[in-house]
């Protein structure tokens, strides 16, 4: 028996708790994480190539006109996207994948026109507990100033209106809470008989 590829996208305001949830996620082999194309800066600490592929604004614009992503958005100001060639080729290796895109990245894929992605696709929205610890996690973390900060809730507020837009909604909770909870919905989807193929019978053995 064997199964096709599962594309995991988690979408959540930032500092929801998303990265954490990705990072735990990432230290396990059962993801093929998926590396984004960004225009924005590297944070302190952050590797091109391991963290985002940092682009300028001109690369970019190229990469879209040549079909090079799978989605793309503006996000805080800046442009984010997939690649789809990395995408494309673990799903066909029967691999999951887990994309960590906004919710404008969320809708494209699930409008894409090739059934086969559309298929792949299971979603997340991580949802902040409250308002107001979303902005105690976003200051806590100060990595950004006041003014990125308000964006981000601004933006924040706006994305969670899309939260039934997804297949499973996440209330955020303690690190090891998200995590359990992410785990429970790759395990229920990873057993769906849509995507199982029995090989003996395939093959007519
Ligand atoms: P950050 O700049 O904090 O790393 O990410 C900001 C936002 O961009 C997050 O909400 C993240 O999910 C989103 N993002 C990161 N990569 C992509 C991408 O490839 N496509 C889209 N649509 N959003 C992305």
């Amino acid at each position: 028996m064997h199964r096709s590829g599962i594309l995991f996208v988690l979408s959540a305001p930032s500092g929801a708790g998303k990265t954490t949830l990705c990072d735990s996620m990432r230290k396990t082999p059962d993801f093929f994480y998926s590396v984004s194309c960004t225009t924005r800066a590297p944070r302190r600490g952050e590797e091109d190539a391991k963290d985002y592929y940092f682009l300028t604004e001109a690369e970019f614009r190229r990469r879209i006109g040549r079909g090079f992503f799978l989605e793309h958005a503006r996000v805080h100001g800046f442009r984010y996207g997939t690649p789809i060639q990395a995408v494309k080729d673990a799903l066909v290796r029967g691999l999951d994948i887990l994309l960590d895109i906004d919710v404008q990245g969320a809708r494209q894929i699930r409008t894409n026109t090739d059934a086969a992605i559309r298929t792949a696709l299971v979603d997340v929205f991580l949802m902040p507990p409250t308002f107001a610890e979303l902005e105690q996690r976003l200051r806590k973390r100060a990595t950004d100033d006041e003014a990125s900060i308000r964006r981000r809730l601004s933006t924040a507020r706006e994305e969670m209106r899309h939260w039934r837009e997804y297949d499973y909604v996440i209330l955020s909770g303690s690190v090891e809470e998200d995590v359990q909870k992410f785990r429970a919905i790759t395990r229920a989807e990873r057993y769906r008989a849509t995507r199982l193929t029995l090989d003996e019978f395939a093959t007519g053995g």
